[in-house]
């Protein structure tokens, strides 16, 4: 081993939020933490590429925080090219990237169909990013690791992992690096999750570091307090059991689904709502929960009270699982009250699409936003209060209610990055602020100026930064 220093590239999630992944580059050996997917516009996605440090076939290990596939999309690109090292995660993560990343192939090929029909000239030079058999590749190399324990992943290179608090599974991961001058310490935050959310244990942060990266998702500010929004979720729920409405909740499957049925679980168990029909209309969301029930061993105090109490299921004991189509489209021939769970969350395309489209007109039905809404999206436009909304081509009026709920973020405010940054300031490492857009960490950055006298340093991609 040379005594250079270790250094890392930024090949994603850069002054943007998607796209994460780090070369990390020791004396003795070539790590990749996170090898995640661009999302949103054109050009973002364009960058959905092997970038050319990287060198696939000479990588000795891939370490994942956790399954979002803005962290872990890319990962077939590295099979395609040849790479066939193992991929690290926890269990949580594996499974539910196993769901990701089929999905996402999946996705890929209706896309690639789509393109084919509006453009046949181009057809044979179209290609889809990745295949399922890439993906399959790719799953067939994750290794589970445990948390918190140190698993040697390359020649002189020891990993940590530890609860983020973000989804099932998520870490942060700390690289002990062996160096002549004594052990370097790299620290991953991973994406971390806000303290005190419902179903998952909070972030536990690392005590030392030479060398952080830290998201910055929302640096720029605080979210609501969840016991708030809950209590809105409730009311609201209250006034659509009374008035025999439908509400439908445009959900992600994965996080987000499972802490609403959590939060109507513990309504109903308590007596303050009436038990009504939930239909999870999702067959991913529906995968998702089978693999939350299947790790109640990261579950925080309060739902390992709520569930060795009863098991949830007791309480939801109306829930529907609408895992065919035919099944989904049955719901619209139902009374309310009821609740429909559906995706996608940003209401751009999936289930949730036919359910507005039936129900925005009428007056009795409630629409509950609990998640973010990008921006040309249907539920943006539904949380701007447009008062006509188009879906499948035709004009659909807005009377129904719509809610919006800004605490069940599944993202750390400003407060809990600072609290989980706290922990290693007193080693004083060198501060880098990913995942964010310069409005939210430009503003992390001055606190943690003020707060630790730190200069972060916000990158760019391609930036390297060394120990
Ligand atoms: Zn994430």
């Amino acid at each position: 081993m040379n005594d250079s220093q270790p250094r890392v590239t930024l090949l994603g999630a850069a002054g943007d939020v998607t796209g994460s992944a780090y070369l990390v580059e020791t004396g003795s050996a070539r790590l990749l933490v996170d090898f995640g997917l661009f999302q949103g516009s054109r050009e973002c996605e364009e960058q959905n590429v092997l970038p050319e440090q990287l060198d696939a076939p000479r990588l000795d290990g891939v370490l994942l925080t956790h399954a979002h596939l803005d962290h872990t999309g890319r990962l077939p690109l590295l099979a395609k090219a040849g790479y066939q090292g193992p991929i690290y995660g926890t269990p949580a993560t594996i499974e539910l990237a196993a769901l990701v990343l089929r999905d996402a192939a999946k996705v890929q090929l209706a896309d690639l169909e789509r393109k084919r029909r509006h453009n046949p000239g181009a057809a044979e030079k179209l290609e889809p990013l990745y295949t399922l058999e890439e993906v399959e590749d790719v799953l067939g190399r994750m290794r589970p690791v445990p948390y918190a324990e140190p698993v040697e992943v390359a020649a002189g290179v020891k990993a940590r992992f530890v609860e983020a608090g973000h989804m099932l599974g998520s870490t942060s991961i700390q690289l002990e690096v062996a160096h002549p001058a004594g052990p370097r310490r790299i620290v991953f935050s991973g994406d971390l999750g806000p303290k005190g959310a419902p179903i998952l244990r909070d972030f536990e942060p690392f005590r030392h570091a030479d060398l952080v990266f830290l998201e910055s998702t929302y640096g720029d500010r605080d979210h609501r307090p969840f016991a708030e929004t809950i209590r809105q979720f409730e009311a609201i729920m209250q006034q659509a059991v009374t008035r025999r409405a439908k509400v439908l909740v445009p959900t992600f499957a994965i996080g987000r689904a499972q802490v609403i049925l959590t939060i109507l679980a513990a309504m109903f168990r308590s007596g303050r709502l009436r038990p009504v029909p939930v239909h999870l209309d999702s067959p991913m969301a529906i995968e998702a929960t089978r693999i939350f029930q299947d790790h109640p061993e990261l579950f925080d105090d309060e739902m390992t009270a709520m569930i060795s109490k009863r098991p949830l299921e007791q309480d939801l004991k109306t829930l529907v699982l609408s895992a065919s189509s035919e099944a989904s489209r049955r719901i619209n021939d139902l009374a309310g009250p009821l609740v429909v769970l559906a995706g996608s969350g940003m209401c751009n395309a999936g289930r949730i699409l036919h359910h507005l489209k039936h129900n925005l007109a009428s007056p009795d039905t409630s629409v509950v936003i609990v998640g973010y809404q990008g921006v040309g999206t249907v539920g943006r436009r539904l949380v701007d209060g447009e008062k006509e909304v188009r879906i499948f081509g035709e004009f659909i009026p807005v009377r129904a209610q719509v809610h919006t709920l800004g605490g069940f973020s599944a993202h750390a405010g400003q407060t809990d990055l600072l609290k989980w940054f706290e922990a290693v300031a007193g080693d004083r490492p060198k501060v880098v602020l990913t995942h964010g857009e310069d409005r939210s960490r430009e503003p992390l950055a001055e606190k943690l100026r003020q707060r630790f006298g730190v200069r972060a340093i916000l990158p760019r991609l391609g930036d390297v930064v060394s120990v």
